[in-house]
């Protein structure tokens, strides 16, 4: 990535100006501008890469879509299974002129309107889920790239650690340089490249959309079955008559068998085995060590040294316990001896099959990659002349918005703020421009009446069979698990 124009002013009147973005780059003849998006071809601004058009060959009922169903145009591309994305479509920036593309089409009898657009993001970043219960680092712990800020890790959700990357404040906000880094951190992950991350205080961290996350050169391979208390829950019956006691050690929840309503539902005796940490409900403990990369999320690595003591006036000598993480991955067989000491000895092979079947039910370890941004300023203004007027009709169901013909989350409230996961659009979806900003792509569909209603610009649409002629395009097949966004909306 540059962060200047690369093309100089100067006496050349073939230089052209590209005005697609606040950069303004002047642009020699046959060369790209700094975001290599525009290039000065014949002495024309021209959008480098083909706009994208995804083609599906299986409609939304299942059935395949009739080939050539239309009278042959010496055109193999069928206009009515044509979606147009934003990408390589280009941007209008500062949207004073109306979207790129404003495609009509009629599907099924109904007349409906997709606005087509590159849209140019300083208010974006990624939302990453990373599956493991292994500890990432604390909670508004830093998130560095090349030692540049680029977000924090947030909340973590269930069996999940988050990180919250880019962002405006690290696009903008910062140095130049940690801006450059965000981007181009940002830039990789949405179009499917890995991130090397470290945590301040925490792990070095590969994530990438789609791939298990590899935390300290460790790759992860099971997402947790559940807290310890869910185990419990979930494997008491399979446990019991074969065992004493059962421990699943959890960095959030501590299951203990006895203890726990599970084990009680099935009349155990109570072992006399009591764990460290913070006991919240019955069979419940919290804070049983330290957050790390051991057991069950926890920095443990001897499951013993949880065990703050043992009761002599309820345990006995041959007590059998069960110590298991919640994926299944450590686990031990102990057997009380004389002393009331716990010593490990081979495992039955009942206990054997549970502790797998903790694994069977484990999901892969995956990295999430959501991309979100911000819609609602001036890119609402290629759509219409009264760009609140799209914010409403977002809000109220009647226009569609996609990401290159993925379906998006619009959050409620004010404002055309999105999220979307990235590996449901096609491949190198995004770009970029040096402001820094990410650029990505966005449709609007609705009916033709709906549009004209809020004001669209009517008199730039062309139809879909127009797009699909263009030399300037690219055919790839719809991503099968995306819904079609021509369908009628409302
Ligand atoms: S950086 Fe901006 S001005 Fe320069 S070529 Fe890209 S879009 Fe055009």
């Amino acid at each position: 990535m540059t962060d200047a124009p690369a093309a100089d002013a100067g006496p050349n009147t073939e230089i052209v100006t590209c005005d697609a973005c606040p950069v303004l780059c002047r642009i020699r003849p046959g060369r790209t501008g700094a975001c290599d998006r525009y290039g000065n071809f014949d002495g024309k601004l021209t959008r480098v890469d083909p706009i994208l058009l995804a083609e599906r060959t299986i409609d939304q009922n299942g059935e395949m879509v009739p080939f050539l169903q239309n009278d042959w145009s010496g055109n193999p591309v069928q206009p009515s299974s044509l979606f147009v994305t934003g990408i390589g479509s280009g941007t209008t920036y500062p949207d004073y002129k109306p979207a790129p593309f404003i495609v009509s089409s009629t599907i099924e009898g109904v007349d409906m309107v997709t606005v087509v657009t590159e849209g140019i993001f300083s208010y974006c970043g990624v939302k990453v889920k990373i599956d493991t219960d292994r500890y990432v680092g604390p909670e508004q712990a830093a998130v560095r790239c090349r030692g540049e800020q680029v977000g924090h890790v947030t909340t973590a959700e269930y069996g999940s650690q988050m990180l919250a990357l880019g962002g405006v404040r690290h696009l903008t906000g910062g140095s130049k340089k940690e801006g450059v880094v965000t981007c181009e951190m940002l830039l990789n992950l949405c179009n499917g490249g890995a991130a090397e991350l470290t945590v301040d205080g925490g792990a070095a961290l590969t994530v990438q959309a789609g791939k298990p996350p590899v935390i300290n050169g460790v790759q992860e391979h099971r997402m947790r079955v559940g807290c310890g208390s869910a185990t419990i829950g979930m494997f008491a019956k399979q446990w019991h008559g074969h065992v004493d006691e059962v421990i699943v050690v959890d960095d959030h929840i501590t299951g203990v068998l006895t203890e726990h309503q599970a084990g009680r539902c099935l009349d155990m005796p109570p072992s006399g085995i009591r764990v460290r940490g913070r006991r919240s409900t019955p069979g419940r403990y919290f804070q049983v060590a330290e957050p790390g990369t051991g057991w069950g999320g926890t920095d443990i690595t001897d499951p013993l040294t949880i065990i703050e003591k043992i009761d002599p006036k309820i345990a006995r000598p041959g007590l059998r316990l069960l110590m298991v993480s919640t994926t299944g991955e450590d686990s031990a067989w102990l057997v009380l001896d004389d002393t009331l000491t716990p010593v490990p000895v081979p495992m039955p092979e009942p206990m054997v099959r549970v502790v797998e079947r903790i694994g069977e039910n484990c999901e892969p370890a995956l990295c999430t990659v959501l991309f979100m941004a911000g819609a609602g300023g001036s890119l609402r203004a290629g759509v219409t002349e009264n760009p609140v007027r799209l914010t409403r009709s977002v809000r109220d169901a009647l226009t569609r918005v996609t990401c290159g013909g993925a379906p998006v989350y619009v959050w409620p409230g004010g404002g055309i703020t999105l999220m979307v996961d990235v590996t449901r659009m096609p491949a190198n979806a995004f770009g970029y421009v040096p402001t820094p900003a990410i650029v990505a792509p966005i449709e609007f569909t609705l009916r033709r009446d709906d549009y004209a209603a809020l004001g669209g610009h009517i008199d730039w649409l062309q139809p879909i069979e127009a797009v699909a002629q263009v030399d300037r395009k690219r055919v790839t097949l719809w991503h099968a698990g995306n819904p079609w966004p021509l369908q009628e909306s409302g």
